[in-house]
């Protein structure tokens, strides 16, 4: 059972608290218009940086591409794309990650990506590929002065026979120059911290920023959770049981999941966090709210001048 949520009080956090958003390219104009209001939303908030995501074999490269000019155009926020290797030649991912470069891009999370047969088919790297994301990251340290994130899993990678196994891969990933890593989405705070304390041990010292997923829909949730290797505990499957036709209540539940999550890791020394938006903004600006993070305003200079 969780402890009872807990917030931060006046003594708030906002002044050591980093945040990020992740986002996906959208694929209808319905979706643009509401990627085009998070983004307005959100980035004045001050984010650390805001990342896209890119579909593997190049899938998304307009759309990604598209979206990240977007991010750009808000002129105070640094854009991030994300990069797959898979089905894809070195020179086309390398002429990707220029196109991009082109763009402003500095920063880029360098991802091996999933076969396009799907999560949890058997992956082949492209016989003039990169032959995975540590490959791909030492790829990208090459092309120029980059920021690099790469991916991390708290609970293993499904494909990964082992936790010492994904860990050394994540320090295959370090050693070839990522900056940081950023973790699956995952519920048990406890599991994320005894991850730390291996990945500590086993001499990986760059920021491992914690995924947080605000849970827009649990049984949608739950089903990439499956697909990702990402466990859901009993304690929140029955927080949102019978909650499905009723989503006024669905969301209010998700808004004090998601802020007892992040504060509990305020609170054991977590101070960076990478929200995947799902492309909406209420929950996530809810809970950078709860977290005294704020967009800068006239009226807010005023009221810490009175
Ligand atoms: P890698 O780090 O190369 O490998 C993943 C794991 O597989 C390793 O930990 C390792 O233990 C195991 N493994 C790899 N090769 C071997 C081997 N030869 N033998 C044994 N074990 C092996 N996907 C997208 O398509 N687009 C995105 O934009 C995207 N963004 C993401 C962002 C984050 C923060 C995260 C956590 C995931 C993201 N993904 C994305 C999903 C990611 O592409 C998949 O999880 C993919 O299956 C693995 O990519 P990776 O970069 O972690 O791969």
């Amino acid at each position: 059972m969780r402890p009872a949520i807990k917030t931060l009080g006046s003594e708030g956090a906002s002044s050591a608290m980093r945040v990020s958003f992740e986002f996906f390219p959208p694929k209808t104009a319905q979706m643009a218009d509401t990627l085009g209001d998070t983004i307005e939303r959100l980035t004045p908030l001050g984010p650390e940086f805001v990342s896209v995501t890119y579909g593997a074999g190049g899938s998304t490269r307009e759309p990604t591409r598209e979206t990240l000019e977007k991010v750009l155009a808000t002129g105070s926020t640094p854009a991030t794309a994300h990069l797959t290797c898979v089905d894809a030649t070195r020179d086309e991912v390398d002429e990707v990650a220029r196109d991009f470069m082109a763009l402003g891009i500095r920063r880029f999370v360098a991802l091996r990506g999933d076969p396009a047969s799907g999560v949890g088919t058997a992956y082949r790297p492209h016989p003039d590929g990169y032959e995975n994301a540590a490959a791909l990251v030492a790829g990208l340290r090459a092309l120029g002065d980059l920021d690099i994130s790469v991916a991390a899993y708290p609970e293993k990678h499904p494909e990964s026979p082992d936790l010492a196994a994904d860990i050394d891969m994540l320090k295959r990933k370090v050693d070839n120059g990522a900056d940081r890593a950023i973790t699956q989405f995952f519920f048990e705070n406890d599991t994320f911290m005894r991850y730390l304390e291996r990945v500590r041990a086993a001499g990986i010292d760059v920021p491992i920023v914690p995924g947080i997923v605000p849970i827009h829909s649990f049984k949608a949730v739950r089903n990439f959770a499956a697909r990702c290797g990402a466990s859901v505990p009993d304690w929140l499957a029955e927080r949102f049981d019978g909650l499905e036709d009723d989503p006024n209540t669905h969301a209010l539940v998700a808004s004090a999941v998601a802020a007892e999550q992040v504060f509990n890791l305020v609170e054991r020394g977590t101070h960076d966090f990478h929200f995947y938006t799902m492309n909406r903004p209420d929950l996530v600006f809810a809970i950078c709210r709860l977290l005294g993070i704020r967009e800068d305003t006239e009226d807010d200079d005023r009221l810490h001048a009175a």
